[in-house]
């Protein structure tokens, strides 16, 4: 029996500005803003983890790197150590209703794309929006990814997501995100292989659960870490001590704040709120609660590879 591990893993998102005008239903981006998570975002990012000493994976939208900047910072990401996850072709909210062509495609085509321009092939995905389904995960096995860390199984942000959407509704306007499947509230919290439903265990692709707490579930991820702040965050990352993966989502928006050129976005979105000093402290601290903790900081994909040779 191996010993029990501790390892936490940061990952981070880089979903574009337009994305959360999509969400929120809201007119194209300015163009000083439109690009502030490659152009600003992504930077701090790799500041961050040079000076905390700790890898990171960047879960990717392929169609993003059709722009030479987004492709040539990747491709120092990457040289210096980070992984490259595959986070679809073009970040469509609804992919698990699409055709099984189309789900293929767009994992395959963002391999591609990520591939082309970086030199590494992805071995991870991350489904926008978090939703997931048992045709996804044919897909992920035809196209030969190792693993998914797409399950979010969080009623408190369930709850939320299924409010924003019926408001929009009810003001007659249209969100392109969407709800999952409830069953996936009761899916395991820990890394397991998916079964028939994927929320269920089985003998298929191993998934890495976005992280929550114990009993509860709730969400422990970048925005609630930001809105804690550097001393409550650590406490909640304390209750998780013991776990043998600390699986920490975080977004490229988590690096970024009204003063990023994101002000009429900020009405919208509470987090851009949050002053960027705040949140760089927040990450630094919850990285020294848990390595105080004995933990040690690993890219999913090495996540993956330790779970899966025993699952
Ligand atoms: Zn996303």
């Amino acid at each position: 029996m191996a010993e029990r591990a501790r390892l936490c893993a940061l990952s981070v998102d880089l979903d574009e500005i337009r994305h959360y005008h999509a969400i929120h239903a809201l007119t194209p981006a300015t163009p000083a803003a439109e690009h502030a998570v490659y152009d600003r975002a992504v930077a701090r990012f790799l500041d961050l983890a040079s000076s905390e000493r700790v890898p990171l994976t960047l879960f990717v939208v392929g169609s993003d790197l059709a722009r030479p900047q987004n492709a040539a910072l990747l491709r120092r990401a990457a040289d210096g150590g980070h992984e490259l996850g595959n986070h679809t072709l073009d970040h469509l909210y609804d992919l698990s209703r699409r055709e099984p062509a189309e789900v293929e495609r767009q994992i395959a085509a963002a391999n591609d794309a990520i591939a082309a321009h970086t030199g590494r092939r992805p071995t991870g995905f991350r489904a926008p929006g978090y939703v997931v389904s048992d045709g996804v995960y044919r897909a992920l096995e035809a196209t030969g990814m190792a693993y998914s860390s797409s399950v979010f199984p969080c009623p408190a942000y369930y709850a939320a997501k299924a409010a924003v959407i019926g408001g929009l509704r009810a003001l007659g306007r249209s969100s392109s995100s969407i709800v999952h499947h409830p069953g996936v509230l009761s899916a395991p919290t820990a890394p397991y292989r998916v079964g028939t439903p994927y929320y269920r265990r089985g003998t298929g692709l191993l998934e890495l659960p976005i992280q929550v707490t114990p009993r509860l579930r709730l969400p422990v991820y970048g925005t609630v870490l930001s809105w804690l702040g550097p001393a409550l965050a650590p406490r909640l990352l304390g209750g998780l001590v013991g776990r043998e993966l600390i699986n920490l989502e975080l977004h490229g928006v988590d690096l970024l704040d009204r003063d990023d050129g994101l002000s009429e976005l900020g009405k919208r979105q509470g987090d851009l709120r949050v002053p960027l000093e705040r949140k760089w402290a927040v990450l630094a601290a919850s990285i020294a609660r848990l390595r105080q903790a004995g933990y040690s900081f690993v890219r999913l994909d090495e996540a993956a590879h330790h779970f899966a040779s025993r699952s």
